[in-house]
């Protein structure tokens, strides 16, 4: 009697096993229909096996293998369990967060790992502008503004862009315009040189290190600064590894990067058949890029951090750019590391990984001192001439004026705008206030649905709950009291803009956050537009602190970091001190030198002293020496049980069975008192998280293990609950 153990996207934690006679172990990996309940459904065979613990008369018959390309390998199906386990996620609802939407029904089988093409802006198309086009022909313009921001783009891209893109991009091509190229028929060992510039002494001997060990699993730690010139590392590892027949997966944190280093890629390995996979890539486009690399015929494959579970049969060589991303982190369903399961590929495939950043998370830099991981340094800008900006503190205690601007910001603004450079305002809240105010009686907006102040936007003209997205109007008066002057307090991006505006009438601005770049390829347009020039000061959030690279940027200013020094979460400051240094790295990078402002409550805190000289060794040392002293991570390993209900009864209940039961356990580890979170409420649901840590990873792992399996008998139908390992944010 065969057996197939079937994974099944079901929360429950256990395979299900089928009758399969006919199976053989060349079928491990695939798709199969099964029945389930009174319905079919998809399955993936996990493994064979000759007993069931289902006695014979009741074991289901396993109706069809599908006959799909998607197969996973014995390696990958390893990742798989490793995770499942790791994380604490059921195994096959972890199986099915790694096969691609388009791929999880039986009726869309038929896709093959076709020629993927793309297309590139020619010469002449580069010298097109927006004003050959008449108004009326939008899709021409978009396509363009689309291709001014990247002018490397598949058809998937274009596809997204709506269908008078998708016309106009005949015309283009008509035209000559665009020039179409295929992903496959390129020839892996001509890989292009052209652009490649001479390495600077620090990266050659870097690049040569990384050679020497090109075939043995080796954590990379690469801690260059910014400007430093990784990615230039990148590529140059990558080129030994495709001339070996191999392939790269490029992890990088964030959607908004991908554009301009597929182009990079694109432009250094013409030859090479490169795919993209994140959430934009159309879900029809995914399953061809994950077949193409799981065929061995994608040489490259670049993603956000879903693309760790690409198989990828001849994999040489992993790259987590930006590894101390928080992104890298799901906070969902199967709450995943992906530059941990990154190292844990290459670990699988003897095979090198290089961590990249300017600022590593404090975890990675301790494993590099601990010499689990090599620690490689880039001290020096690549570009001949480009320096780290200085960088100043404006101490806010002696500006008592509301504005969000002190007088030497505004300055320093004012010499760009004469000089014709940009700048950049950094302020990471959106909105115009995060609260109104009444001042009569001290009431202020608060959240019907959440513990939480609504935050006013004077786009919408309303208030806005940052926590549900729920939305309402400005109250006139104040509810409790009637007084009509209702004032808002703080200030967000668009207060900001707003006074911008009123100092520098004449200024060219533009605010980037998530709700102007909300629109599909607003963010597209806004890096176009930066470009050309079009823009004098950048107003915005997080979303500009990452990665890009601004030519004529010369400014930034720092507005309202001091929260993060004060705050309850113990990884606050280490955020802190990388957005400081991300956001100073867009200013000066080519040449033209920057200058960087940081205002300020609390001058003399020593995160400002190492910032200030860009010393991330004594920012990391302090921080190491204080989390060790207070028992922190990277000193112990931190589990999260989060739980939520629509009633604080059964939610308090349970988390009190959860303690009980953990502190009843072996191994024993550390279990704190359940503690509502920040931000109680949400949505209706009250919330509750109880956080366990012990020294020793894998005494905390058989720990989890056996709670989580208790917890599961419990049946507790009123509580969602979930364990995030390794959580980021408690
Ligand atoms: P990082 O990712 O370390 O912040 P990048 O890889 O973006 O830095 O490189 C910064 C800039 O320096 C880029 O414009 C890149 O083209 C340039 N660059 C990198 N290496 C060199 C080099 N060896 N010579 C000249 N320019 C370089
Ligand atoms: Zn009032
Ligand atoms: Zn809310």
């Amino acid at each position: 009697m065969l057996i197939a153990q079937v994974a099944l996207d079901v929360p429950v934690n256990r395979l299900f096993d089928y009758a399969a006679p006919h199976l053989t172990n060349a079928q491990v990996g695939k798709l199969a229909i099964v029945p389930l309940g009174r319905r079919r459904t998809v399955g993936l065979v996990m493994g064979l096996a000759e007993h069931s613990a289902v006695t014979e008369s009741k074991l289901k018959q396993l109706e069809t293998v599908l006959p799909s390309s998607i197969q996973f390998s014995k390696e990958d199906l390893a990742l798989l369990r490793f995770c499942s386990d790791y994380y604490q996620h059921p195994l096959g609802q972890t199986v099915f967060t790694a096969v691609p939407p388009a791929l999880r029904h039986a009726r869309a089988q038929g896709l093959r790992p076709a020629t993927i093409e793309y297309y590139r802006l020619s010469e002449a198309g580069r010298v097109i502008q927006p004003s050959h086009f008449s108004e009326r022909q939008r899709g021409a313009r978009l396509l363009l503004a689309h291709l001014q921001a990247a002018p490397l783009v598949n058809a998937a891209q274009i596809a997204a862009l709506g269908a008078a893109a998708k016309r106009a991009l005949r015309a283009f091509v008509a035209n000559g315009w665009l020039v179409p190229g295929s992903m496959t028929g390129g020839r892996r060992d001509q890989t292009g040189f052209n652009s490649r510039p001479i390495l600077t002494p620090e990266q050659a001997h870097t690049c040569r290190e990384i050679a020497e060990q090109q075939d043995c699993f080796l954590v990379w730690l690469l801690h260059g600064i910014t400007g430093s010139g990784k990615t230039e590392i990148y590529l140059h590892t990558i080129d030994a590894v495709l001339r070996a027949k191999k392939q790269a997966l490029v992890l990088l944190p964030e959607i908004n990067l991908t554009p301009r280093v597929e182009e990079l890629f694109r432009a250094r390995f013409p030859d090479a058949r490169i795919v993209c996979l994140h959430s934009v890539v159309s879900e029809a486009a995914r399953a061809r890029h994950f077949l193409a690399a799981q065929a061995g015929e994608a040489d490259i494959v670049i993603g956000t951090r879903l693309a760790v579970f690409t198989p990828l049969p001849q994999l040489g060589v992993v790259v987590v750019d930006e590894e101390h991303d928080a992104s890298y982190k799901q906070n969902d369903g199967l709450r995943y590391n992906a530059r941990d399961l990154a190292i844990y590929r290459a670990k699988q495939r003897k095979v090198p990984v290089i961590l990249g950043s300017a600022t590593p998370s404090l975890e990675s830099y301790a494993n590099a001192r601990a010499g689990r991981y090599r620690l490689v340094h880039l001290t020096a800008r690549a570009q001949p001439g480009a320096i780290l900006p200085a960088t100043r503190l404006i101490d806010m205690r002696e500006h008592r004026s509301s504005s969000s601007l002190s007088k030497e910001a505004l300055e320093a603004l004012r010499l760009r705008l004469a000089r014709g450079e940009q700048s950049l305002v950094f302020i990471n809240r959106r909105g115009y206030a995060p609260v109104l105010f009444c001042p009569s009686c001290g009431w202020a907006a608060a959240c019907m649905r959440c513990t939480a102040r609504m935050v006013l936007h004077t786009r919408t003209g309303s208030l806005h709950c940052h926590h549900c997205g729920g939305v309402a109007p400005v109250p006139r008066q104040c509810p409790d009291c009637g007084e009509r002057e209702l004032l808002p307090v703080g200030r967000g991006t668009q207060r900001v803009e707003a006074s911008l505006r009123d100092a520098f009438p004449a200024a060219r601005l533009m605010r980037v956050d998530r709700d102007s770049m909300a629109r599909k390829h607003a963010w597209a347009q806004a890096l176009a537009s930066i470009d050309r020039h079009e823009v004098d000061i950048l107003v915005g959030t997080q979303m500009l602190a990452k990665g890009h690279d601004f030519e004529r940027l010369t400014l930034v200013a720092l507005l309202d970091v001091d929260q993060a020094l004060f705050s309850p979460d113990f990884r606050a400051a280490e955020r802190l001190f990388g957005t400081i240094v991300q956001v100073a790295g867009r200013a000066g990078r080519a040449k033209l030198p920057g200058e960087v402002l940081i205002q300020t409550m609390v001058p003399n805190h020593p995160l400002f002293a190492a910032a200030l000289t860009h010393d991330y060794a004594a920012f990391a040392q302090r921080e190491l020496a204080a989390r060790e002293h207070a028992g922190f991570p990277p000193f112990v390993h931190q589990a999260l049980l989060r739980a939520e209900a629509l009633q604080p009864k059964p939610l308090q209940e349970f988390m009190q069975r959860a303690a009980q039961l953990a502190r009843a356990l072996k191994p024993r580890v550390t279990v704190y008192d359940p503690l509502a979170p920040a931000i109680e409420r949400v949505a209706g649901k009250s919330r509750l998280q109880l956080l366990v840590q012990h020294r020793s990873r894998q005494q905390m792992q058989h720990f989890l293990q056996a709670w989580n399996e208790q917890l599961a008998a419990g049946n507790e139908r009123r509580v969602r609950w979930a364990i995030d390992v390794d959580p980021l944010e408690i």
